[in-house]
């Protein structure tokens, strides 16, 4: 169950983002999952709803967007087709993971009042 772990470095870093920008509320949160980066997106989800209250995400929506796989040559960097042989067609060379297994906090929406 990494995705409680997972969640709570997120909320961690959200917190600080909130006292960085003096944000009074934290609208929504967009987190980008790679399908090979072994987080499961149900747990995460799940466990972002029990970790919420009390932190300054408890009224955050959170959205989860999806990374694309993307395998490339380690020689050439031709992208290999999705299902193919995880193998160079053009030399030979063993493809190499470019995308897919990565978690990203990719936004966070902040609501600040301007200090007059
Ligand atoms: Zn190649």
């Amino acid at each position: 169950m990494h995705e409680y772990g997972l969640v709570q470095a997120l909320l961690e870093r959200v917190t600080h983002e909130v006292a960085a920008h003096d944000a009074a509320a934290v609208h929504r949160l967009t987190v980008r999952i790679g399908p090979l980066a072994g987080v499961d997106r149900e747990l995460f989800a799940e466990a972002y709803r029990l970790c919420r209250p009390g932190t300054r995400c408890e009224h955050a929506e959170l959205v989860l967007t999806t990374e694309e796989t993307d395998w490339r040559c380690g020689a050439c960097g031709a992208a290999i087709a999705e299902g193919a042989a995880l193998v160079c067609p053009t030399c030979g060379w063993p493809a190499r993971l470019a995308g897919g297994d990565a978690i990203v906090l990719e936004r966070i929406e902040l609501e600040v009042i301007p200090h007059v």
